[in-house]
């Protein structure tokens, strides 16, 4: 993404979500974004994957600039070249795990390979539970069917927004430990959101925004660099306030 301003208009005030960001994630890569609350970090996911548009700057997915797209075209690199994993894990509660996993491949009107679809659950840990409800599963499992469904298509870049935010500390390693194995044999880049200094340094970069910008990058994190880091950033936006 080159530049990319997002401003949001609500009544009376306006929000400058994101003021000019530029920022390149390369296949095969891990990257993680931090920032203090309401910094843009989430604003950041939905513009490049797609999911909300820019008003000012470009969103390039590999060579087609998103602008340019027609909603159809949008709406088919989203489904078949992205998939993205919200904190909230965002299942169908009457639907079964496998039913979840197959769900955008059925909206798109085709018929998903049975195989396939249990290898998904099986990567993912969850290959006996294929026939429980969502709201039979715990939160862990339900993020990792959540993660077998966005990485069912292949996706080339998987978009993850907290997605250890509601998962307590041994939970969380593992869904971490899970997406970081499958970005390393998929060679696909992923961009995730995290508040966790110890999820952040299995990133090989870690993106600090405050106040919809850019202000700092760090390669080769570790999670007491990442949080030294983020206490300064935290202490410079209550200063400003
Ligand atoms: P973060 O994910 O870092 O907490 P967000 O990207 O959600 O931050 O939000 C950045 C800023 O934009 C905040 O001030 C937020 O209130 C505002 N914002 C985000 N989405 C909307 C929206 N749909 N309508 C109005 N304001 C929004
Ligand atoms: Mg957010």
């Amino acid at each position: 993404m080159v530049d990319v301003v997002r401003r949001f208009e609500t009544g009376e005030t306006a929000v400058t979500a994101l003021g000019g960001v530029s920022l390149d994630f390369d296949a095969g890569t891990f990257t993680a974004i931090m920032g203090p609350s309401g910094s843009g970090k989430s604003t950041l996911l939905h513009c490049a994957a797609g999911i909300d548009r820019v008003d000012a700057g470009e969103v390039w997915f590999a060579d087609l600039n998103l602008a340019r797209l027609s909603r159809t075209k949008l709406a088919e690199l989203r489904r078949d070249r992205t998939g993205f994993v919200f904190q909230a894990y965002n299942l169908i509660p009457t639907l079964t795990a496998q039913q979840n996993v197959e769900l955008p491949v059925r909206l798109a009107g085709q018929v998903p390979d049975p195989v396939e679809v249990a290898d998904a659950l099986a990567r993912v840990g969850l290959a006996d539970h294929a026939g429980r409800l969502a709201t039979q599963l715990s939160g862990g499992q339900q993020q990792r069917v959540a993660i077998a469904r966005a990485l069912f298509s292949r996706p080339q870049v998987l978009f993850a927004d907290e997605p250890t935010g509601a998962l307590d500390i041994r939970t969380s390693r593992q869904v971490l430990t899970l997406l970081s194995a499958t970005v390393s044999q998929a060679g696909m880049a992923v961009i995730m959101v995290t508040h966790d200094p110890v999820a952040a340094a299995q990133a090989e970069r870690v993106v600090f925004l405050a106040d919809g910008r850019v202000v700092d990058e760090m390669v080769a994190p570790t999670a007491e660099k990442v949080s030294a880091r983020m206490t300064t950033l935290e202490d410079d936006v209550d200063a400003r306030q």
